[in-house]
């Protein structure tokens, strides 16, 4: 697949807690043209979470079959449960004009897969500034038990070990800060030359002036 027809797609990955959901949500709020990608996952809903909206919440017996269909483009194991991008959901983005772009908000192992599939698909690692910071913000999400905090943070490690992968790092220190950088990645990754080559050919190709003076 050739993501350069102008199509932007961006893999946003971190370590658990470095503050992917909230970067992402702002990204949302403020780049309407862009679509989140919502995963299919068979861990449970949290509190605040949507069906449809934040993840396709389905059973295992449900993820394995689709998983034989090939409905994924990619799909991995994360933390106990499986997680997975349908081709479906790129496709629906695809198809509608308004839309400039996806945010795939995945764990490396999806991010290598999707890089190996994907020609010029642009990917972000999003670091906490440091681990005791991540430590507080794993503890300060209520909606976590401490089993839960203590596995993440052990896995943490292991996901910034895979930071080689993804093609900008961004520091979530000052979560405003961190956004703009987000932003200005977007923005520069919009003007291109390869997701803009077709307007300049398309100038090329105008032959005489429309009108003015004769
Ligand atoms: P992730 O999606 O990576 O697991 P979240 O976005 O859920 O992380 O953030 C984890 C916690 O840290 C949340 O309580 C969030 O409000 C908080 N947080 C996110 N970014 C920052 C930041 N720059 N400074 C302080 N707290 C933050
Ligand atoms: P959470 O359960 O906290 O929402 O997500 C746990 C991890 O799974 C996060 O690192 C998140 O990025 C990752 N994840 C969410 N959806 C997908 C997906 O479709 N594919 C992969 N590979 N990882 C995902």
């Amino acid at each position: 697949m050739n993501a350069y027809d102008g199509f932007l797609l961006l893999i946003l990955s971190s370590p658990s807690g470095a503050g992917k959901t909230t970067l992402t949500r702002m990204l949302m709020e403020r780049c309407p043209e862009l679509r989140f990608s919502v995963s299919h996952t068979t861990r449970s809903a949290r509190a605040n979470e949507v069906d449809g909206r934040d993840y396709h919440f389905v059973d295992r017996a449900a993820f394995l079959q689709l998983i034989d269909q090939g409905a994924f483009l990619e799909w991995a194991e994360v933390h106990g449960n499986l997680y997975g991008t349908s081709i479906a959901e790129i496709e629906r983005a695809r198809a509608d004009a308004g839309c400039a772009g996806m945010i795939f908000d995945i764990d490396y192992q999806g991010a290598r897969q999707i890089r190996a599939k994907v020609a010029d698909v642009i990917s972000a690692f999003i670091l906490p500034p440091s681990m005791n910071e991540l430590e507080r913000r794993l503890r300060g999400r209520a909606s976590e038990t401490e089993d839960a905090v203590q596995r993440r943070f052990a896995v943490a490690k292991r996901e910034i070990e895979h930071y080689a992968l993804f093609d900008f790092l961004v520091v979530n220190d000052d979560v405003g800060r961190a956004f703009e950088e987000l932003r200005a990645i977007v923005t520069a990754e919009r003007a291109r030359r390869g997701r803009r080559a077709a307007l300049a050919e398309s100038l090329l190709r105008v032959g005489r002036l429309a009108g003015g003076p004769s």
